[in-house]
């Protein structure tokens, strides 16, 4: 599954080859060197305080002859940060002898929201998977996303994103592989989930309409083998979903022959395969406090009570219930009491086996 390096980058400011992308970022990165190189994307962002300033986004190139390429992203939104720890370590352990390919890793993907523990950049309010493809002229946001787009997913066999729930959600780990349509790629995908073997998986396709302006669809339209993943969140780092995030990496990486497979993590666990569709997220009916009477990891029933909104600031108002519209695993919650109408307050997900 190995791809030719068709983009033997070139980049501006490396002062070699012919720049093959409209991007404006630059780096000193060179993408076919053995070695590892730790370095940034850089790209200039002039505002008062600094009118020649650049904004730097880590990235480290892991080399070791041909093979195959693997994408790894965290900090993708800048408030979840188990995958940010997770890359963080893999860059100072990784040894470029130990391994085949090449490891291309973002472990702060939108550095200026990692820094401020946010969702979206503080520099442009931009949410960076929501703006696929992006724009090589566009805002800080759209340009780190027009160059993943352009420059790094067509060089990649495999993607795995490291998200979390952020500071306004909670999950169960799990892993998700996007499946691609064709019956022996779709194939190819489960038996890659099956191989990393989290404790809950969904292999189902990507859906547009859900996550517009996401990775996983520029990964899908570049024939990447697109996985992302949710390792806890509400705004904490959990050690528990640091291991599953870990070991998922270790063992994508053991399954694409980037490493071998170490002993640590090679013990088999059961793994529950789900689905998610629209019909499985819950949203507030209303503004108040959000007093659930389920927890994350509960099996549900359809009808049964999630919880009930309550309203300190109309003491005589009936509280509201929210009931479950499925039977299914409640593997997402919001644990922020104070909810707004339209605010997520967790999905579930169905039993697909
Ligand atoms: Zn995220």
């Amino acid at each position: 599954m190995t791809k030719a390096p068709q983009n033997t980058l070139t980049q501006r400011g490396n002062g070699e080859g012919v720049v093959k992308s409209k991007t404006h970022v630059w780096t000193n990165v060179k993408f076919d060197l053995d070695g590892k190189q730790v370095s940034a994307l850089n790209m200039e962002w002039s505002v008062t305080r600094s009118a020649y300033g650049i904004v730097q986004t880590p990235i480290v190139v892991v080399r070791n002859g041909p093979g195959p390429t693997l994408l790894l992203m965290a900090g993708n939104h800048g408030d979840e940060f188990e995958g940010q720890i997770v890359l963080t370590k893999l860059i100072q352990t990784l040894v470029p002898e130990e391994i085949r390919g090449r490891l291309i890793i973002l472990p702060a993907a939108n550095l200026a929201a990692a820094i401020e523990g946010t969702r979206v950049s503080p520099l442009d309010a931009g949410n960076l998977n929501r703006s696929f493809p992006g724009d090589p002229t566009g805002t800080p946001t759209q340009r780190i996303a027009h160059y993943i787009s352009d420059v790094l997913m067509p060089m990649s066999d495999a993607f795995f994103d490291l998200h979390s729930g952020g500071t306004s959600l909670v999950y169960l780990p799990y892993v998700h592989v996007d499946l691609p349509g064709r019956a022996e790629a779709n194939a190819q995908a489960k038996s890659a989930l099956e191989f990393i073997n989290p404790p809950l998986a969904v292999a189902q396709p990507f859906e547009a309409d859900d996550r517009i302006g996401a990775a996983q669809e520029i990964a899908l339209k570049c024939g990447v083998l697109s996985f992302s993943g949710e390792f806890a969140g509400a705004a904490s780092v959990s050690e528990e979903a640091i291991r599953v995030a870990q070991r998922s990496v270790f063992r994508l990486m053991a399954h694409l022959g980037i490493v071998e497979l170490d002993p640590q993590w090679s013990t088999l666990n059961t793994t529950r395969w789900l689905f998610i569709d629209r019909g499985m997220y819950l949203f507030a009916p209303a503004d108040g406090l959000f007093q659930p009477s389920k927890r994350l990891g509960d099996d549900v029933k359809a009808g049964a009570l999630f919880g009930q909104v309550i309203f300190p600031e109309e003491p005589s108002r009936a509280p509201v219930d929210v009931c479950f519209p499925r039977d299914g695993l409640l593997g997402c919650i919001r644990p922020l009491g104070r909810i707004r109408r339209g605010d997520c307050l967790g999905h579930l997900f169905g039993y697909a086996r």
